[in-house]
């Protein structure tokens, strides 16, 4: 069993209070993987300190030496590939090739983060007046804090702490709970990278307290957050009390329209990868899948068939095709909401909860499926973040449009449809902030924005040129010669 503890000011210490907590196998419970830190608001405070200590010096450091050691420390992801992955199969429940695929995309939107930063400064436009010149020219924030969901351990971290030191900035990374073994192996890469002390702090811990406490921090110039909107709205009330900046992704309620002209094979290809990879437990995950009318019924039908084929069981096993929801809590509130929506009067067409002894020790939920779910009910409009999908039919794309709008969350989406006036007066008209056409809704690329509209989110989307700007200030410069 793993004894982990916190990365600060380049050192490996215990929490101040000295107590830790253990992180279990969400797929075997009887499997303590490990003891983490259960760190208090001293323990965050300690590391505002250090990352604050370290800017001035990491942000006169040249930008081609921060290249060097962001580069390093992807050669070291790359190298850490397998075994990273296998811990954050083992600590989050999803399958050993969905983890590397999670290493896969961090070391994708790293490369590209870090090619962008050469040209990120050049693309200032000049000014010119009588006598005198002038520019725009970006400054780094000072220590920034990061918040990351479990979902995507590894990935979400480095998609805002590499932009983050890139640009000049030291960072304060708050993993959740869940997954406190990947966030202190990723510390270890950045030790082994080089970094100066202090410019990455990693500090674990249970519950908000942690979390707010960094928000609240006031050297902490910006907050960079991935994880609910419940949680995202209080952060936000937090920041602007301070007016610190925020980028907040958060949740999702991502519908897929399906149209009759649609190749249906690709279209239930995308249904079963998006709905149900990860368990479901994505925020641009298809949660909500709108049919036309006259292929709904089929496209059912097809849908449960894959459902039931879907091998449940041990992550880790080459053959597993999903593996468990990711703890205890992720599991109450999913079958939860199964309960809530067959009272609610839903009809269930496959999946529920894994109730084989075989899976007694995890937590285990079969791709779920409910079918006429109307829009109204709870399942339509909460996110579940599990493998459970709401269908609905429509007559008209008119239809199928006001009802993927119907939500108060606006993250992902898509469509699949052979007519391209259907493709295009979709694009136009969703409400989101992916629009995917026969494409499922979880594919991105790091050169297009990543962010949600309405409840998804708030501030500079990450990834493409925003993903780096949302961590400088641009300064108006006025020379007179
Ligand atoms: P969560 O909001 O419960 O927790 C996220 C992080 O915030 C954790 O590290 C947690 O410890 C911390 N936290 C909790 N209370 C806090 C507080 N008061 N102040 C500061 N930090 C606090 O979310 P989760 O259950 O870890 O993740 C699932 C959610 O994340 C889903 O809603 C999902 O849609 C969302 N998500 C969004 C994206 C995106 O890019 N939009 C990506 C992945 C996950």
């Amino acid at each position: 069993m793993k004894y982990a503890q916190n990365y600060i000011g380049g050192r490996w210490l215990d929490a101040t209070a000295g107590r830790t907590f253990a992180n279990e196998n969400p797929a075997d419970t009887g499997d303590v993987l490990g003891r983490f830190q259960d760190s208090d608001p001293e323990d965050i405070a300690l590391a505002v300190g250090a990352a604050h200590d370290a800017f001035p010096s990491w942000r006169s450091t040249p930008l081609t030496e921060r290249q060097a050691l962001v580069s390093r420390f992807l050669e070291k992801l790359e190298e850490a590939r397998e075994e990273l992955a296998t811990i954050v199969t083992r600590e989050n429940g999803k399958t050993l090739t969905e983890a590397k695929a999670e290493v896969t995309s961090a070391l994708v939107e790293g490369s590209y983060h870090l090619r962008q930063s050469s040209t990120f400064y050049g693309t200032a436009a000049p000014a010119t007046g009588t006598g005198w010149s002038g520019w725009t020219q970006y400054a780094p924030l000072g220590a920034v804090g990061i918040i990351s969901p479990w979902n995507f351990p590894m990935n979400v971290m480095c998609r805002k702490t590499l932009p983050a030191l890139l640009t000049g900035n030291t960072v304060v990374f708050k993993p959740a709970p869940y997954t406190p073994w990947s966030a202190v192996f990723m510390a270890s890469l950045f030790e082994s990278a080089g970094f100066p002390p202090g410019v990455f702090n990693c500090v674990t811990g249970l519950g908000a307290e942690p979390g707010e406490a960094l928000v609240g921090d006031e050297r902490i110039r910006a907050i960079s957050f991935t994880g609910s909107t419940a949680v995202g709205k209080i952060i936000q009330q937090q920041a602007a009390r301070r007016l610190v900046r925020t980028q907040l992704e958060l949740g999702g309620k991502n519908a897929l329209i399906v149209m009759d002209d649609a190749d249906t094979e690709a279209a239930l290809q995308a249904v079963m990868t998006a709905g149900f990879a990860c368990a479901g437990q994505w925020c641009t995950s298809t949660s909500r899948l709108l049919l036309q009318r006259d292929i709904a019924e089929s496209f059912l039908d097809a849908l449960a068939e894959r459902c039931e084929a879907v091998k449940i069981g041990d992550p880790m096993d080459p053959a597993t095709g999903m593996g468990p929801v990711a703890g205890r809590m992720q599991y109450d509130k999913i079958t939860s909401f199964i309960s809530e929506a067959e009272a609610e009067g839903a009809t269930r067409v496959c999946g529920g909860p894994e109730t084989g002894t075989a899976f007694s020790r995890g937590y285990f939920i079969r791709p779920t499926v409910f079918r006429d779910v109307a829009p109204e009910l709870t399942l339509f409009r909460e996110e579940v973040f599990g493998p459970v999908i709401a269908a609905a039919s429509f007559d008209t794309l008119d239809d199928a449009i006001q009802l993927a709008n119907r939500s108060r969350y606006a993250l992902s989406s898509g469509i699949f449809t052979r007519d391209l006036k259907t493709a295009c007066r979709y694009i136009d008209s969703i409400e989101a902030g992916l629009a995917h056409v026969n494409m499922h809704t979880g594919y991105k690329d790091p050169a297009l924005p990543f962010g949600g509209w309405k409840d998804s989110g708030f501030g500079p989307p990450e990834n493409s040129r925003s993903g780096l700007e949302f961590f400088v200030e641009p300064k108006a410069v006025y020379l007179n010669h």
